[in-house]
């Protein structure tokens, strides 16, 4: 009857045995909150005939949470120093796979395949060291392998913008670029306490799912994503503006734009964080229309 990894008794013995110093540069903050842990995986849903991909397992709190529910846990971790910890503190779990690689140099498509993964439901299920809470995320979300969800520990501010909604200020490209093919929600907001050490800002446990038809209604992709960028260049400028500068500032360009908006139900004076991600997509293939 050993006491959890995350219990804080246990997780400072963990640290002081081998002489660790939290890494603030790798995003290192421990979660010592039983409670939290399994609120993370009761959000993931995982079942006992079903994959986990872990990322940045640290000194395995939530991969040994995992690996009691899932039937393989594989977890990838940057820090060399932090295997040999892992490999005791997980010793009991036959079911884990700790590779120690970058994950944004992983092709989990690659890797699902060299895994005979094919045809298994996989949850990426992880506490995000935040300093690349987004490119991690992006690369999920676009990988080509289809990830059925995505439950994610990372900073409130940037679960409020991935959440948000059309009116809102933390509405923009990153919320577009999730929305369109994920279902996002905060599932709980987590205090610093939960952490050692104590992350400077608060953070919030994400749940993403892939929608039934990601992506539906656009076209072309890398235009839809230009245009998105392109829309919220400068957030403070109206939409008209800052397609102006994508397209070019002709009189033809302004008319054209003009005919796109009143088709699309948008105001000339609009700024971008207004419309909706289904006036987005219409937009795009109106304005193929003219500027394909
Ligand atoms: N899962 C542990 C927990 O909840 O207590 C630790 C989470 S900590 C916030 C983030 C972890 O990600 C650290 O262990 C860190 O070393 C690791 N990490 C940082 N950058 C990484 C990268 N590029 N690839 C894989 N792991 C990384």
């Amino acid at each position: 009857n050993r006491l959890s990894i995350s219990d804080p008794i246990r997780t400072n013995d963990i640290l002081r045995k081998y002489k660790l110093r939290a890494k603030k540069s790798l995003g290192q903050n421990f979660l010592t909150s039983e409670k939290v842990l399994n609120d993370i995986v009761d959000a993931s849903g995982l079942q006992p005939d079903q994959i986990a991909i872990e990322i940045g397992p640290g000194i395995g709190a939530l991969t040994e949470k995992l690996a009691q529910v899932a039937e393989k846990v594989y977890a990838f971790e940057i820090d060399p120093n932090l295997i040999p910890v892992l490999d005791e503190t997980l010793f009991d779990y036959k079911n884990v796979e700790v590779i120690n690689d970058d994950i944004l140099k992983v092709d989990l498509d690659d890797f699902v395949k060299e895994h005979h993964l094919e045809g298994k439901t996989i949850k990426v299920v992880a506490n995000l060291p935040y300093y690349i809470t987004t490119p991690i995320m992006l690369n999920l979300i676009n990988s080509d392998y289809p990830f059925e969800s995505l439950v994610l520990m990372m900073q409130k501010e940037v679960a409020e913008r991935i959440t948000s909604e059309p009116g809102h200020r933390q509405y923009g490209s990153l919320t577009i670029g999730v929305q369109t093919q994920m279902s996002a929600r905060i599932d709980r907001i987590v205090g610093k306490n939960s952490f050692v050490p104590r992350p400077k800002v608060d953070s919030a446990v994400v749940v993403l799912e892939r929608l039934p038809n990601p992506n539906d209604g656009i076209q072309d992709m890398d235009f839809f994503n230009k245009l998105i960028r392109s829309s919220f260049a400068q957030k403070r400028k109206s939409l008209m503006n800052n397609l102006l500068n994508m397209f070019g500032r002709t009189d033809d360009n302004r008319a054209n734009l003009k005919n796109v908006f009143e088709t699309c139900g948008i105001a000339e004076n609009a700024r971008g964080e207004q419309v909706s991600i289904e006036q987005f997509k219409q937009v795009a293939i109106e304005l193929q229309k003219f500027f394909a």
